[in-house]
């Protein structure tokens, strides 16, 4: 990757203003990458298995028509999803991953100053999508066991709240939210206030007490849902994600969505995904990596970590002031994790190898 933090000596620095907001920004951080040598990358909640060869196919095929434009609706897409949602076609809003996705959702609702209540620590997107669409972020403290305090969001809503950020599972922590609280917390929240149900990793849940997000959206039509197909389905590399909701609210998502936004290759390969024997052997890849999640949890427990439970494809380690040292024990020993200087690490959950890898490193944080 290009350093585009170094100032190029050749050319003079602008002195255009960046908005205040802009200008204010905190950098999103991906995760480590791999560098030369074997190393096991679980710092970006990636899916580890690479991609069907039926998917690679598509892929493949897609290939060779790149010259023309894709499809500005993702007509095909949009059908597909509907399909496997179980709504009508003019429910689904496609974009270049659900970070995009979560960006014109903000934008279809916000005016400038606008409050955003969202919890924190959560996905580290969040504020950068409240502070681009000119939205105030207002963030409440997750419990100290990970989960969101609901209650205190709730409280948190205003005259001036115009959206409300819901992450189940949460990232990085990695608890849900469970049915009854979220419908207690809609209760609360006017009407006419956005609720996003950001479900990246839905298909990793096994949570009894999880919501419905579908019957929620059925129930109210405030709710936004927020699916990706980066986590479960793999495609992290081409960037799709999709919102869910109310057919009005979808077309205002729609309208300020970026044209072209999800590329045909990445449309194609969408569709391979969520073919039925497809998605099928997707799932069953999915069900090998809860059955990590909890090998691996039982694992560190008998270490003698009280972790919080996570239904997502990850784990946290609230380490504090010890995170930045730990994470640099980890990429010394191979394993690259993700750390969230002076609060804590999240580890992805990956191939068999790469968590036994992973637990020998977080025996020595013991
Ligand atoms: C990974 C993730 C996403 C999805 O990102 P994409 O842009 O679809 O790759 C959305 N929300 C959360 C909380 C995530 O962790």
């Amino acid at each position: 990757m290009p350093d585009t933090t170094s100032p190029d000596t050749t050319s003079p620095r602008s002195t255009v203003p960046l908005r205040a907001a802009v200008a204010a920004l905190p950098a999103y951080v991906p995760g480590a990458r791999g560098a030369a040598g074997r190393v096991w990358k679980l710092s970006s909640n990636e899916n580890p298995y690479s991609p069907l060869p039926s998917v690679l196919s598509a892929i493949v095929e897609a290939a060779s028509e790149v010259n023309r434009y894709p499809d500005m609706y993702a007509t095909d897409l949009v059908e597909a999803l509907a399909g496997h949602v179980g709504v009508g076609a003019e429910q689904v809003v496609v974009g270049n991953g659900s970070v995009a996705v979560l960006q014109h959702v903000l934008q279809a609702v916000l005016d400038a100053g606008d409050e955003v209540v969202f919890p924190w620590r959560s996905f580290e997107a969040y504020p950068i999508a409240v502070a681009v669409a000119g939205g105030h972020a207002v963030t409440v403290p997750v419990t100290p066991d990970g989960r969101l305090d609901l209650p205190a969001m709730a409280a948190a809503v205003t005259a001036r709240t115009r959206a409300v950020l819901v992450c189940t599972p949460n990232n990085p922590t990695g608890p849900v939210v469970h049915a009854g609280e979220l419908e207690t917390l809609l209760a609360a929240v006017p009407r006419d206030v956005l609720v996003v149900l950001d479900e990246a990793y839905l298909e990793f849940v096994r949570d009894p007490q999880a919501p419905d997000g579908l019957d929620v959206l059925r129930r109210h039509p405030n709710v936004v849902l927020l699916r990706t197909l980066s986590k479960a389905y793999g495609l992290a590399g081409l960037r799709v994600g999709y919102a869910v909701a109310e057919p009005r609210l979808a077309a205002g998502i729609r309208a300020v969505s970026t044209p072209f936004g999800v590329s045909h290759v990445a449309q194609r390969a969408a569709i391979a995904s969520l073919a039925p024997t497809a998605q099928a052997e997707l799932l069953e890849r999915v069900d090998a990596l809860v059955a990590e999640r909890a090998r691996v949890t039982d694992a560190l427990r008998e270490q003698g970590w009280d972790l919080p439970v996570s239904h997502a494809n990850f784990v946290w380690f609230g380490l504090g002031d010890r995170t930045a040292a730990c994470a640099a024990e980890a990429t010394a020993a191979g394993v690259l994790v993700r750390p969230f200087a002076g609060d804590g690490l999240r580890v992805s959950i990956g191939e068999v190898e790469a968590n036994d890898a992973f637990l020998a490193v977080a025996r020595a944080w013991r």
